[in-house]
Protein backbone atom coordinates (compact mmCIF):
# COMPACT_ATOMS: atom_id res chain seq x y z
CA UNK A 1 0.00 0.00 0.00
CA UNK A 2 1.24 3.74 -0.86
CA UNK A 3 1.72 5.83 1.88
CA UNK A 4 -0.59 8.30 0.57
CA UNK A 5 -3.17 5.16 0.36
CA UNK A 6 -2.50 4.32 4.09
CA UNK A 7 -3.36 7.65 5.09
CA UNK A 8 -6.86 7.78 3.44
CA UNK A 9 -7.24 4.20 4.88
CA UNK A 10 -6.03 5.66 8.19
CA UNK A 11 -8.39 8.59 8.06
CA UNK A 12 -11.32 6.87 7.07
CA UNK A 13 -11.19 3.88 9.63
CA UNK A 14 -10.46 6.72 12.00
CA UNK A 15 -13.68 8.58 11.07
CA UNK A 16 -16.12 5.28 11.27
CA UNK A 17 -14.68 3.81 14.05
CA UNK A 18 -15.07 7.53 15.67
CA UNK A 19 -18.68 7.20 14.72
CA UNK A 20 -18.69 3.85 16.33
CA UNK A 21 -17.23 5.05 19.77
CA UNK A 22 -19.64 8.03 19.48
CA UNK A 23 -22.55 6.00 19.24
CA UNK A 24 -21.12 3.24 21.77
CA UNK A 25 -21.07 6.19 24.53
CA UNK A 26 -24.71 7.01 23.55
CA UNK A 27 -25.78 3.51 23.92
CA UNK A 28 -23.96 2.91 27.05
CA UNK A 29 -22.18 5.74 29.57
CA UNK A 30 -19.89 3.32 31.29
CA UNK A 31 -16.98 4.86 30.62
CA UNK A 32 -13.87 3.64 28.26
CA UNK A 33 -15.53 1.13 26.05
CA UNK A 34 -12.83 -0.91 25.24
CA UNK A 35 -12.51 -0.84 21.51
CA UNK A 36 -10.48 -2.10 18.78
CA UNK A 37 -10.06 0.81 17.14
CA UNK A 38 -6.68 2.26 15.87
CA UNK A 39 -8.13 5.89 17.90
CA UNK A 40 -7.56 9.82 17.10
CA UNK A 41 -4.20 9.79 19.13
CA UNK A 42 -2.66 6.85 17.04
CA UNK A 43 -3.89 8.64 13.48
CA UNK A 44 -2.49 12.32 15.69
CA UNK A 45 1.13 10.43 16.45
CA UNK A 46 1.19 9.69 13.03
CA UNK A 47 0.53 12.87 11.37
CA UNK A 48 2.89 14.50 13.88
CA UNK A 49 6.01 11.92 12.84
CA UNK A 50 4.96 12.90 9.30
CA UNK A 51 5.60 16.57 10.57
CA UNK A 52 8.74 15.91 12.65
CA UNK A 53 9.99 14.33 9.96
CA UNK A 54 9.03 17.27 7.42
CA UNK A 55 7.97 15.69 4.19
CA UNK A 56 5.95 13.41 2.62
CA UNK A 57 7.00 10.58 1.02
CA UNK A 58 9.55 9.90 4.24
CA UNK A 59 9.97 6.20 4.97
CA UNK A 60 10.02 3.77 1.55
CA UNK A 61 8.00 1.30 3.68
CA UNK A 62 4.42 2.21 5.08
CA UNK A 63 4.84 -0.32 7.11
CA UNK A 64 7.32 1.90 9.65
CA UNK A 65 4.87 4.06 10.26
CA UNK A 66 4.55 4.06 14.12
CA UNK A 67 0.26 3.59 14.11
CA UNK A 68 -0.37 3.01 17.62
CA UNK A 69 -3.38 0.61 17.66
CA UNK A 70 -5.04 0.34 21.22
CA UNK A 71 -6.34 -3.13 21.97
CA UNK A 72 -10.13 -2.77 23.52
CA UNK A 73 -13.41 -4.60 22.39
CA UNK A 74 -16.01 -2.23 20.85
CA UNK A 75 -19.61 -3.15 19.92
CA UNK A 76 -20.40 -2.74 16.46
CA UNK A 77 -22.85 -0.48 15.79
CA UNK A 78 -26.10 -2.09 15.71
CA UNK A 79 -28.87 -1.15 13.87
CA UNK A 80 -31.52 -3.15 15.61
CA UNK A 81 -32.54 -3.19 19.15
CA UNK A 82 -32.84 -6.76 19.38
CA UNK A 83 -29.25 -6.79 18.03
CA UNK A 84 -27.84 -4.64 20.59
CA UNK A 85 -29.17 -6.36 23.12
CA UNK A 86 -27.53 -9.48 22.53
CA UNK A 87 -24.33 -7.70 21.89
CA UNK A 88 -24.79 -5.86 25.04
CA UNK A 89 -24.82 -8.84 26.73
CA UNK A 90 -21.68 -10.64 24.88
CA UNK A 91 -19.10 -7.18 26.14
CA UNK A 92 -15.66 -7.72 26.52
CA UNK A 93 -13.32 -6.19 28.22
CA UNK A 94 -9.48 -6.01 28.16
CA UNK A 95 -7.75 -4.65 31.01
CA UNK A 96 -3.75 -4.14 31.04
CA UNK A 97 -2.41 -3.92 34.75
CA UNK A 98 1.42 -4.41 35.65
CA UNK A 99 2.34 -6.94 38.30
CA UNK A 100 3.27 -4.99 41.66
CA UNK A 101 5.78 -5.85 44.24
CA UNK A 102 3.88 -8.00 46.68
CA UNK A 103 0.86 -8.76 44.25
CA UNK A 104 -0.70 -11.89 45.16
CA UNK A 105 -2.84 -13.97 42.64
CA UNK A 106 -6.00 -12.21 44.07
CA UNK A 107 -5.13 -8.96 43.73
CA UNK A 108 -3.29 -9.19 40.33
CA UNK A 109 -6.84 -10.79 39.04
CA UNK A 110 -8.82 -8.27 41.00
CA UNK A 111 -7.61 -5.41 39.15
CA UNK A 112 -7.52 -6.95 36.10
CA UNK A 113 -11.36 -7.09 36.64
CA UNK A 114 -11.04 -10.63 36.42
CA UNK A 115 -13.53 -12.78 39.10
CA UNK A 116 -13.77 -16.51 38.19
CA UNK A 117 -13.09 -18.85 40.92
CA UNK A 118 -12.72 -21.65 37.38
CA UNK A 119 -9.99 -19.42 36.32
CA UNK A 120 -8.21 -19.11 39.57
CA UNK A 121 -8.17 -22.78 40.15
CA UNK A 122 -6.78 -23.41 36.39
CA UNK A 123 -3.86 -21.42 37.20
CA UNK A 124 -2.76 -22.49 40.42
CA UNK A 125 -3.21 -25.66 39.35
CA UNK A 126 -2.05 -26.26 35.77
CA UNK A 127 2.20 -26.43 35.80
CA UNK A 128 2.29 -23.98 32.85
CA UNK A 129 -0.44 -21.50 34.14
CA UNK A 130 1.54 -21.50 37.42
CA UNK A 131 4.36 -19.53 35.37
CA UNK A 132 1.81 -16.22 35.73
CA UNK A 133 2.57 -16.20 39.65
CA UNK A 134 6.43 -16.31 39.04
CA UNK A 135 6.57 -13.27 37.05
CA UNK A 136 8.60 -10.59 37.63
CA UNK A 137 7.11 -7.66 38.74
CA UNK A 138 7.02 -4.51 36.31
CA UNK A 139 5.67 -7.08 33.86
CA UNK A 140 2.53 -5.94 31.98
CA UNK A 141 -0.73 -8.61 32.03
CA UNK A 142 -3.29 -8.01 29.66
CA UNK A 143 -6.57 -10.03 30.48
CA UNK A 144 -10.02 -9.96 28.52
CA UNK A 145 -13.46 -10.62 30.50
CA UNK A 146 -17.12 -10.74 30.15
CA UNK A 147 -19.24 -8.17 31.55
CA UNK A 148 -19.25 -10.26 34.55
CA UNK A 149 -15.86 -11.17 35.11
CA UNK A 150 -15.29 -14.47 33.68
CA UNK A 151 -11.95 -15.17 32.31
CA UNK A 152 -11.70 -15.58 28.22
CA UNK A 153 -7.71 -14.97 28.12
CA UNK A 154 -4.92 -13.52 30.03
CA UNK A 155 -1.10 -12.94 28.73
CA UNK A 156 2.11 -11.83 30.14
CA UNK A 157 5.36 -11.94 28.58
CA UNK A 158 7.19 -14.15 30.97
CA UNK A 159 10.93 -13.69 28.82
CA UNK A 160 12.79 -11.26 26.67
CA UNK A 161 15.24 -12.72 23.80
CA UNK A 162 17.13 -9.77 23.18
CA UNK A 163 15.56 -7.94 19.81
CA UNK A 164 13.78 -11.22 18.64
CA UNK A 165 10.55 -11.63 20.44
CA UNK A 166 9.46 -12.22 23.77
CA UNK A 167 7.89 -15.56 25.34
CA UNK A 168 4.36 -14.88 26.50
CA UNK A 169 2.42 -17.15 28.59
CA UNK A 170 -1.40 -17.53 27.21
CA UNK A 171 -3.97 -18.73 29.10
CA UNK A 172 -7.79 -19.16 26.96
CA UNK A 173 -10.95 -20.54 27.30
CA UNK A 174 -11.80 -23.02 24.38
CA UNK A 175 -15.15 -23.17 22.62
CA UNK A 176 -15.73 -25.75 25.12
CA UNK A 177 -15.39 -23.17 28.15
CA UNK A 178 -12.31 -25.57 29.21
CA UNK A 179 -8.90 -23.38 30.18
CA UNK A 180 -5.24 -24.24 28.47
CA UNK A 181 -1.96 -22.80 28.74
CA UNK A 182 0.92 -22.55 26.51
CA UNK A 183 4.04 -20.68 26.20
CA UNK A 184 4.60 -19.06 23.01
CA UNK A 185 7.08 -16.77 21.42
CA UNK A 186 6.17 -13.64 19.40
CA UNK A 187 8.31 -12.65 17.73
CA UNK A 188 9.25 -8.40 17.74
CA UNK A 189 8.66 -6.78 14.44
CA UNK A 190 11.47 -4.10 13.65
CA UNK A 191 10.70 -0.59 12.37
CA UNK A 192 12.86 2.04 10.97
CA UNK A 193 12.02 5.47 12.79
CA UNK A 194 13.28 8.94 11.15
CA UNK A 195 13.67 12.35 12.91
CA UNK A 196 14.66 15.26 12.54
CA UNK A 197 15.66 18.39 14.99
CA UNK A 198 16.31 21.66 15.27
CA UNK A 199 18.93 22.91 17.77
CA UNK A 200 17.01 25.64 19.96
CA UNK A 201 19.02 25.74 23.39
CA UNK A 202 20.48 22.10 23.47
CA UNK A 203 20.68 18.72 22.73
CA UNK A 204 18.56 17.51 24.86
CA UNK A 205 15.72 20.21 24.21
CA UNK A 206 15.80 19.19 20.79
CA UNK A 207 15.52 15.43 21.22
CA UNK A 208 12.97 16.02 23.46
CA UNK A 209 10.43 18.17 21.57
CA UNK A 210 11.18 15.69 18.34
CA UNK A 211 9.47 12.64 20.31
CA UNK A 212 12.72 10.87 20.42
CA UNK A 213 13.50 8.31 22.84
CA UNK A 214 16.17 9.48 25.48
CA UNK A 215 18.25 5.95 24.84
CA UNK A 216 18.49 7.02 20.91
CA UNK A 217 19.16 10.76 22.20
CA UNK A 218 22.03 9.63 24.03
CA UNK A 219 23.39 7.51 20.57
CA UNK A 220 23.17 11.16 18.74
CA UNK A 221 26.12 12.03 21.38
CA UNK A 222 28.03 8.55 20.82
CA UNK A 223 27.82 8.53 16.85
CA UNK A 224 29.37 12.70 16.62
CA UNK A 225 31.40 13.23 19.95
CA UNK A 226 34.33 12.87 17.95
CA UNK A 227 33.28 15.43 15.05
CA UNK A 228 30.75 18.14 17.47
CA UNK A 229 31.45 19.34 21.19
CA UNK A 230 28.27 19.49 21.73
CA UNK A 231 28.57 22.60 24.80
CA UNK A 232 29.06 24.53 21.40
CA UNK A 233 25.52 24.28 19.70
CA UNK A 234 24.28 26.77 17.59
CA UNK A 235 20.99 27.95 17.29
CA UNK A 236 20.56 27.00 13.47
CA UNK A 237 22.54 23.53 13.81
CA UNK A 238 19.59 20.67 13.01
CA UNK A 239 20.37 16.70 12.64
CA UNK A 240 17.99 14.22 10.83
CA UNK A 241 18.50 10.46 12.33
CA UNK A 242 17.36 7.25 11.29
CA UNK A 243 16.91 5.16 14.13
CA UNK A 244 15.34 1.05 14.92
CA UNK A 245 12.43 0.11 17.17
CA UNK A 246 11.04 -2.65 18.31
CA UNK A 247 7.25 -3.48 18.64
CA UNK A 248 4.94 -6.02 19.51
CA UNK A 249 0.75 -6.33 19.64
CA UNK A 250 1.41 -2.72 17.93
CA UNK A 251 3.26 -1.34 21.14
CA UNK A 252 6.76 -0.09 20.99
CA UNK A 253 8.66 -2.43 23.10
CA UNK A 254 11.71 -1.06 22.96
CA UNK A 255 14.39 1.10 20.87
CA UNK A 256 17.40 -0.02 19.20
CA UNK A 257 20.15 1.49 17.81
CA UNK A 258 20.70 5.00 15.87
CA UNK A 259 21.41 3.23 12.29
CA UNK A 260 22.89 6.53 10.76
CA UNK A 261 22.53 10.19 11.18
CA UNK A 262 23.43 13.65 9.86
CA UNK A 263 24.16 16.63 12.11
CA UNK A 264 24.70 20.01 10.80
CA UNK A 265 26.83 21.80 13.25
CA UNK A 266 28.45 25.54 13.03
CA UNK A 267 27.90 25.31 9.40
CA UNK A 268 29.73 21.73 8.95
CA UNK A 269 27.37 18.98 7.82
CA UNK A 270 28.68 15.47 9.45
CA UNK A 271 27.38 11.92 8.42
CA UNK A 272 27.91 8.66 10.23
CA UNK A 273 26.49 5.29 9.83
CA UNK A 274 26.83 2.46 11.81
CA UNK A 275 28.73 -0.84 9.72
CA UNK A 276 27.95 -4.05 11.11
CA UNK A 277 31.24 -5.66 10.98
CA UNK A 278 29.89 -9.48 11.59
CA UNK A 279 30.08 -11.22 14.66
CA UNK A 280 28.75 -8.62 17.35
CA UNK A 281 31.58 -6.10 16.27
CA UNK A 282 30.15 -2.86 14.56
CA UNK A 283 31.07 0.75 14.70
CA UNK A 284 30.24 4.09 13.46
CA UNK A 285 31.56 5.52 9.81
CA UNK A 286 31.41 8.38 7.96
CA UNK A 287 30.54 7.98 4.49
CA UNK A 288 33.41 7.16 3.11
CA UNK A 289 34.36 4.75 5.29
CA UNK A 290 36.48 6.13 7.81
CA UNK A 291 35.83 5.04 11.67
CA UNK A 292 35.02 7.48 14.23
CA UNK A 293 35.72 5.67 16.57
CA UNK A 294 39.30 6.71 15.69
CA UNK A 295 39.06 10.70 15.83
CA UNK A 296 39.74 12.32 18.89
CA UNK A 297 36.63 13.34 21.15
CA UNK A 298 35.96 17.18 20.34
CA UNK A 299 35.32 17.79 23.96
CA UNK A 300 37.17 15.30 26.83
CA UNK A 301 34.42 16.56 29.05
CA UNK A 302 31.60 14.45 29.43
CA UNK A 303 27.56 15.26 27.76
CA UNK A 304 25.05 14.40 29.29
CA UNK A 305 21.96 14.99 29.86
CA UNK A 306 22.66 15.42 33.30
CA UNK A 307 26.41 16.88 32.74
CA UNK A 308 24.35 19.49 30.38
CA UNK A 309 22.12 20.58 33.08
CA UNK A 310 21.52 23.88 34.82
CA UNK A 311 24.83 23.60 36.82
CA UNK A 312 26.87 23.79 33.35
CA UNK A 313 25.09 26.83 31.87
CA UNK A 314 26.85 29.08 35.19
CA UNK A 315 29.88 27.70 33.83
CA UNK A 316 30.17 28.46 30.04
CA UNK A 317 32.96 26.12 28.51
CA UNK A 318 35.34 28.26 26.66
CA UNK A 319 36.79 25.64 24.96
CA UNK A 320 39.62 28.03 22.98
CA UNK A 321 42.81 27.40 21.82
CA UNK A 322 44.81 29.53 24.32
CA UNK A 323 48.53 31.06 23.84
CA UNK A 324 49.82 28.78 26.41
CA UNK A 325 49.41 26.00 23.81
CA UNK A 326 46.56 24.01 25.37
CA UNK A 327 42.68 24.41 24.89
CA UNK A 328 41.09 25.38 28.84
CA UNK A 329 37.44 24.02 29.07
CA UNK A 330 35.78 25.81 31.91
CA UNK A 331 33.89 22.97 34.06
CA UNK A 332 32.41 22.62 37.47
CA UNK A 333 34.72 20.74 40.07
CA UNK A 334 33.99 16.82 39.57
CA UNK A 335 32.94 16.89 36.21
CA UNK A 336 34.30 13.80 34.74
CA UNK A 337 37.42 13.95 31.49
CA UNK A 338 37.90 11.46 29.77
CA UNK A 339 40.03 10.16 27.08
CA UNK A 340 39.78 11.35 23.67
CA UNK A 341 40.98 8.70 22.79
CA UNK A 342 42.43 5.00 22.42
CA UNK A 343 45.35 4.87 23.95
CA UNK A 344 48.00 3.81 26.95
CA UNK A 345 48.68 6.20 29.77
CA UNK A 346 52.55 7.59 29.94
CA UNK A 347 52.44 9.58 33.00
CA UNK A 348 49.58 10.04 35.51
CA UNK A 349 50.70 12.00 38.87
CA UNK A 350 51.55 15.51 39.55
CA UNK A 351 53.80 17.76 37.02
CA UNK A 352 54.53 21.01 37.83
CA UNK A 353 51.65 23.90 37.20
CA UNK A 354 49.33 21.05 35.80
CA UNK A 355 49.04 19.97 39.28
CA UNK A 356 47.44 16.51 38.88
CA UNK A 357 47.49 15.34 35.05
CA UNK A 358 47.35 12.35 33.00
CA UNK A 359 49.19 12.23 29.39
CA UNK A 360 47.78 9.47 26.89
CA UNK A 361 50.06 8.51 24.14
CA UNK A 362 47.91 7.26 21.42
CA UNK A 363 49.23 6.11 17.10
CA UNK A 364 51.15 8.02 14.93
CA UNK A 365 53.17 10.51 17.59
CA UNK A 366 49.48 11.30 18.72
CA UNK A 367 49.31 12.08 22.76
CA UNK A 368 46.74 13.88 24.81
CA UNK A 369 47.29 15.85 28.54
CA UNK A 370 45.02 16.78 30.62
CA UNK A 371 46.09 18.66 33.67
CA UNK A 372 44.58 20.56 36.56
CA UNK A 373 42.96 17.25 37.43
CA UNK A 374 40.88 17.20 41.17
CA UNK A 375 41.42 13.73 41.40
CA UNK A 376 43.23 10.74 39.00
CA UNK A 377 40.40 7.99 38.30
CA UNK A 378 42.13 5.23 40.72
CA UNK A 379 43.30 2.68 37.72
CA UNK A 380 45.29 5.39 35.89
CA UNK A 381 48.99 3.77 36.12
CA UNK A 382 51.79 3.89 33.51
CA UNK A 383 51.43 1.48 31.02
CA UNK A 384 47.68 0.91 31.23
CA UNK A 385 45.40 0.52 28.46
CA UNK A 386 42.81 2.68 27.97
CA UNK A 387 39.20 3.14 25.47
CA UNK A 388 38.39 6.34 23.92
CA UNK A 389 35.08 7.78 26.35
CA UNK A 390 36.77 6.01 29.64
CA UNK A 391 36.77 8.65 32.08
CA UNK A 392 40.73 9.08 33.54
CA UNK A 393 39.62 11.90 36.02
CA UNK A 394 37.79 14.68 37.47
CA UNK A 395 38.05 18.74 36.78
CA UNK A 396 39.79 20.69 39.43
CA UNK A 397 41.91 23.34 40.40
CA UNK A 398 45.11 21.92 40.98
CA UNK A 399 48.82 23.53 40.30
CA UNK A 400 48.85 26.89 38.49
CA UNK A 401 44.91 27.19 37.93
CA UNK A 402 42.96 30.57 38.81
CA UNK A 403 39.51 28.43 38.83
CA UNK A 404 38.62 24.88 38.26
CA UNK A 405 38.66 23.70 34.77
CA UNK A 406 40.43 21.20 32.85
CA UNK A 407 43.25 22.21 30.30
CA UNK A 408 43.44 19.95 27.49
CA UNK A 409 46.40 19.57 25.43
CA UNK A 410 46.79 17.88 22.01
CA UNK A 411 50.45 17.03 20.99
CA UNK A 412 52.08 15.67 17.73
CA UNK A 413 55.46 13.98 18.77
CA UNK A 414 55.36 15.93 22.10
CA UNK A 415 54.49 19.35 20.50
CA UNK A 416 51.34 20.99 21.34
CA UNK A 417 49.00 21.70 18.46
CA UNK A 418 45.75 22.99 17.95
CA UNK A 419 43.87 19.78 16.95
CA UNK A 420 41.10 22.05 15.12
CA UNK A 421 43.77 23.23 12.75
CA UNK A 422 45.29 19.64 11.91
CA UNK A 423 43.26 16.80 10.18
CA UNK A 424 44.15 13.48 12.13
CA UNK A 425 45.10 10.76 10.56
CA UNK A 426 42.51 8.07 11.36
CA UNK A 427 44.61 4.53 12.85
CA UNK A 428 42.12 2.60 10.66
CA UNK A 429 39.54 2.82 7.85
CA UNK A 430 37.63 0.06 6.28
CA UNK A 431 39.17 -3.13 4.65
CA UNK A 432 39.20 -2.82 0.46
CA UNK A 433 36.85 -6.07 0.76
CA UNK A 434 33.77 -4.26 3.08
CA UNK A 435 33.60 -1.24 1.24
CA UNK A 436 31.46 -2.80 -0.98
CA UNK A 437 28.68 -3.65 1.24
CA UNK A 438 29.40 -0.36 3.44
CA UNK A 439 28.38 1.44 0.79
CA UNK A 440 25.60 0.12 0.20
CA UNK A 441 24.50 0.77 3.57
CA UNK A 442 25.63 4.42 3.37
CA UNK A 443 24.12 5.01 0.07
CA UNK A 444 20.73 3.79 1.40
CA UNK A 445 21.23 6.33 3.95
CA UNK A 446 22.41 9.28 1.89
CA UNK A 447 19.28 8.31 -0.01
CA UNK A 448 16.71 8.90 3.21
CA UNK A 449 18.73 12.34 3.87
CA UNK A 450 18.28 13.76 0.73
CA UNK A 451 13.98 13.00 1.43
CA UNK A 452 14.30 14.55 5.02
CA UNK A 453 16.51 17.68 3.46
CA UNK A 454 14.69 19.64 1.04
CA UNK A 455 12.79 21.81 3.01
CA UNK A 456 16.87 22.00 4.82
CA UNK A 457 17.50 24.40 1.29
CA UNK A 458 20.77 22.56 -0.65
CA UNK A 459 23.51 25.00 0.69
CA UNK A 460 24.47 22.80 3.46
CA UNK A 461 28.44 21.17 2.53
CA UNK A 462 29.12 17.82 3.63
CA UNK A 463 32.07 17.82 5.63
CA UNK A 464 32.85 14.41 5.93
CA UNK A 465 35.70 12.77 7.57
ZN1 LIG B 1 45.17 25.98 30.14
Amino acid sequence: MRLSDKFRHLAATTQVKAQEVIHSAVQNVRSMRPSRVISFTALFFAVCAVGAVGVAPLAPDASNLPVKTILQELPLPSLEEQMAKIILQQQHFIKEEKIQRGDSLASLLQRLGVDDAKATGFIKSDSIARGLMQARAGKSVRAKTTDDGLLEWLRVSVQDDGNKGNKTLLIARDEHGEFKAEEITEQFERRIEMRSGDIQSSLYVATDKALIPGAVADQIVKMFETNIDFYKLQRGDYFNIVYETFWQNGEMVKTGRLLSGEFRNAGKLFQAVWFDEGAGEGGYYSFDGKSLKKAFLKSPLEFSRISSGFSMRLHPISGKWKQHKGIDFAAVTGTPIRASADGTIDHAGVQGGYGNMVIIKHWNGYSTAYGHMSRIAPSMRKGARVMQGEVIGYVGSTGWSTGPHLHYEFRVNNEARDPNSISVQSAAALAANEMPRFRTVAADMEHRFALLRPERGSAARVAAR
